[in-house]
């Protein structure tokens, strides 16, 4: 079989640039194209010599449907609006389009799973194999604890640069837990605390979020009954595992009839 023709997003963000990496060690994946905004210092640059993967011989444009035309698939961590035009263009060409954008409101929700009826779409805030896994524990732990005996805690820290809040995986986790316990997240979450709060609400899910440095993702679940208490984590050391799972969701949607797609579908481990 042909290798898998790719096109990264974002090419010179610091997600882009590991994409370009992970592609060029992927065996059955090429890249193909590159594209960023308009503007920006990278243009004309390879794409492969800027992520520090050898020349690829692909310049990076800024023209996505020239950029699209002629691939298989769309790998994009940009931003909630780029992604939801991209998906749009993902629809026209009915390719693969691999979302890890992180922070998406309700409209480009919407516009994205309007795209899915054409595009086969994988989305996930969280493409590493650990952090699915997590999720699936979560979901597990948040059945087996009840709601008036455990609390439900989300805790995460990210590099300073990250700019939504709480972070795409800390909301998958919230979700996963949300599973667990049959009520939906939206209804529950406590997003932020400040001031006089009053006690904490029973079955209500938290979130506390912690930005500096250049900390990867750190995230941590905690279950706090009367005199214990569990904690789920997951620490992320290298930008290369969401990269290298965005490949293998680009692979596995490759020919896949279009539809709005999970890591946890790519990975097998949804029930
Ligand atoms: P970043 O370094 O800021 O990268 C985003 C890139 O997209 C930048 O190079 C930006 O260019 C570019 N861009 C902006 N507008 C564009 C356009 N119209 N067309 C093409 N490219 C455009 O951020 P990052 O750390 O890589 O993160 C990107 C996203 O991925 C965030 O939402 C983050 O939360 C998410 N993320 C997800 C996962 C996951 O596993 N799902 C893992 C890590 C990160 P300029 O800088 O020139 O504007």
């Amino acid at each position: 079989m042909k290798d898998m023709k790719l096109v990264v997003a974002g090419a010179g963000g610091r997600m882009g640039q590991a994409l370009v990496r992970a592609i060029a060690e992927m065996p059955g994946a090429v890249l193909h194209g590159a594209i960023e905004r308009d503007g920006s210092p990278v243009i004309g640059r390879d794409a492969g010599e800027l992520a520090g993967a050898g020349h690829a011989d692909v310049a990076i444009t800024t023209d996505p449907l020239a950029a699209i035309a002629h691939a298989d698939g769309l790998l994009d961590f940009t931003t909630p609006a780029v992604s939801a035009d991209l998906a749009g263009y993902a629809a026209q060409a009915r390719i693969a389009h691999v979302i890890g954008t992180t922070g998406c409101g309700a409209d480009e929700d919407a516009k994205i799973a309007a795209a899915a009826r054409h595009a086969t779409i994988v989305k996930s805030g969280n493409m590493s194999l650990g952090v699915n896994l997590l999720a699936v524990l979560v979901r597990q732990a948040a059945r087996a604890l009840d709601a008036a005996d455990f609390d439900i805690e989300v805790l995460e820290m990210h590099h300073r640069h990250k700019v939504d809040a709480p972070s795409g995986t800390a909301l998958l986790l919230g979700e996963a837990a949300a599973a667990g316990r049959e009520i939906a997240l939206a209804d529950h979450s406590v997003r932020v605390r400040d001031g006089h709060t009053g006690p904490r609400e029973a079955g209500s899910i938290g979130f506390a979020t912690l930005r500096g440095g250049s900390v990867v993702g750190d995230h941590s679940v905690i279950l706090a009954g009367q005199g214990e208490r569990i904690t789920l984590s997951h620490h992320a050391e290298d930008r290369s595992i969401f990269a290298r799972g965005a490949v293998k969701a680009a692979l596995w949607a490759h020919g896949r009839k279009p539809g709005l797609y999970s890591m946890l579908d790519v990975l097998g481990l949804s029930d």
